[in-house]
């Protein structure tokens, strides 16, 4: 039954009353953005509803972020247990049960889908468990049920996509990643993104033989190009085939249950799996945005002002669908925004300057800002600060890794405009320091820091003669 639509009666500019729907927001979209918008907005005093046809938490919590991450901790064992000798351990024979992990990762993804469970309980959110349809641009169908709402919110994220190629069924994407029965003893994964780069480093730590296809000439295209060849150097040490300017033609499975993978050069790859990381497109299936008269992008993607709010000013969208910044922190910031704004009288544009990111490959990357190559067309001239490394750890443990850390410094303002860095515990280094790039700090404000020693982080307000500048 369709509730009856009367108007919304507003008390001031940014206040708002009960309206006549069902209710005063309706969320589509269970993850990291939706349920940040819902829950903020309830505790605003705003009746709430959330429809998730999947688990809730989304694909950072069930098939993303959170479960990658936990894996990349399991591969890195294998190095440790090695690293261990240097240091005058001497580990007993070590073996790997992939089904321990699989399963104890499921338990983990269990507990803290229960937490958002209760998180939308606890802040009076009702959650419809099944697919939500815009039927018009106040209405929502549940199923049987039609629900009406004085605003949505579409925080329907990304999905994997992959090229159409003859032998598509035997691939499978990083949704299916989680979840294979065995660990395949040899794997290609096609892709030169974060997915891919950081999926190779991780099968390859656990003992997979990994060949990585990327069409280009040096993967993660877009980062600075330092960074990009100091990982591939190291990812290529670790054992991982790296092979570029080339493309999947075709993949067959083979008599003996294997595959073969065709490259567009003729080359035969055997393997055992092949895993597709070529890219993810907002997920506006069945959604009726035509019903509503949402407005897409090319590619998909859900077009949205700095409030989040879209073609219909009562419709607003967050987080992958938006294909903004794919990142769950940019999704949570644009959830919570965007309650702010509509239910809590505080304007809140979002604002996507110096979003710190990581990529979980072996050893990982961090970065913040700008590559080199976007800041020279962005600031002018700049100073480039550059070092690299064996990190002490590797001095016993002999393990031929470096750490490569680069700062970008526009040379008319002194302002730090990138900083990157390739290494072991990058992700948690850069955290701090994204602070610093966006407050707009300069080179001579991180001269005057004191670092921490023995440290390699302390390599970032040490550093005093430009490499170029
Ligand atoms: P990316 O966009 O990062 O990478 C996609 C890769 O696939 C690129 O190397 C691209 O090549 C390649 N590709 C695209 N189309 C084709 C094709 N037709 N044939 C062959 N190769 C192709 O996507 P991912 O799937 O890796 O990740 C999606 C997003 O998820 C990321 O952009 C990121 O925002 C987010 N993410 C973030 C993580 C983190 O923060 N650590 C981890 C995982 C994902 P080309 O470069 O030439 O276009």
């Amino acid at each position: 039954m369709i509730s009856n639509a009367l108007s919304v009666i507003y008390i001031s500019e940014g206040e708002f009353s009960v309206s006549d729907y069902d209710y005063d927001l309706f969320v589509i979209g269970a993850g990291s953005g939706g349920v940040r918008a819902a829950r903020i907005a309830a505790a605003y005093g705003a009746r709430v509803a959330i429809c998730e046809e999947s688990r809730v938490g989304g694909t950072c919590v069930i098939r993303g972020c959170v479960p990658k991450k936990l894996f990349s901790y399991a591969a890195h064992f294998a190095e440790e247990f090695e690293d261990a000798a240097g240091y005058g351990w001497k580990v007993g024979p070590s073996s790997f049960s992939w089904k321990r992990l699989i399963e104890n990762k499921d338990h983990e993804i269990d507990r803290l889908n229960k937490i958002y469970l209760r998180l939308l309980s606890d802040a009076n959110v009702k959650l419809y468990p099944v697919h939500g349809k815009l039927v018009d641009s106040h209405h929502v169908q549940l199923g049987e049920d039609i629900v009406g709402a004085e605003k949505i919110l579409i925080a329907t994220g990304g999905w994997p996509w992959m090229p159409e190629i003859p032998g598509s069924e035997h691939v499978f994407s990083s949704n299916e990643a989680f979840h294979l029965q065995e660990l395949p003893r040899r794997m290609v994964i096609v892709g030169g993104g974060y997915i891919a780069c950081e999926f190779a480093g991780i099968f390859n730590g656990l003992g997979v033989e990994v060949v990585q296809v990327y069409r280009g000439e040096q993967i993660l295209r877009g980062f600075d190009d330092d960074v990009r060849t100091s990982l591939a150097r190291e990812m290529s040490t670790k054992g991982i085939q790296i092979c570029l300017h080339r493309n999947v033609t075709k993949v067959t499975r083979d008599a003996d249950g294997g595959l073969d993978v065709e490259l567009d050069d003729a080359t035969v790859l055997r393997t055992d799996a092949v895993m597709s990381a070529t890219g993810r497109v907002p997920n506006v299936r069945k959604l009726g945005l035509e019903a509503a008269g949402v407005h897409v992008q090319a590619g998909g993607a859900i077009a949205v002002n700095e409030y989040s709010v879209t073609n219909v000013p009562h419709i607003f969208a967050v987080g992958d669908v938006t294909n903004r910044v794919n990142l769950t922190p940019v999704a949570l910031m644009e959830g919570h925004a965007f309650a702010d704004t509509e239910f809590g009288d505080k304007p809140s544009p979002v604002n996507h300057d110096f979003i710190p990111s990581a990529v979980f490959t072996h050893p990982q990357i961090a970065t913040v800002g700008y590559s080199e190559k976007d800041a020279a067309s962005h600031f002018g001239r700049l100073e480039i600060f550059r070092s690299e490394f064996t990190p002490l750890k590797h001095t016993l443990s002999g393990r031929e890794e470096k750490t490569m850390m680069k700062l970008i410094v526009q040379a008319a303002t002194d302002k730090v405009v990138g900083l990157h860095v390739v290494g072991m515990d990058a992700a948690e280094i850069v955290q701090g320091f994204a602070i610093a790039l966006k407050s707009g700090l300069t080179k001579q404000q991180f001269d005057c820091t004191t670092g921490i020693h023995p440290t390699a982080a302390e390599e970032l307000v040490t550093m005093r003669t430009a490499v170029q500048g």
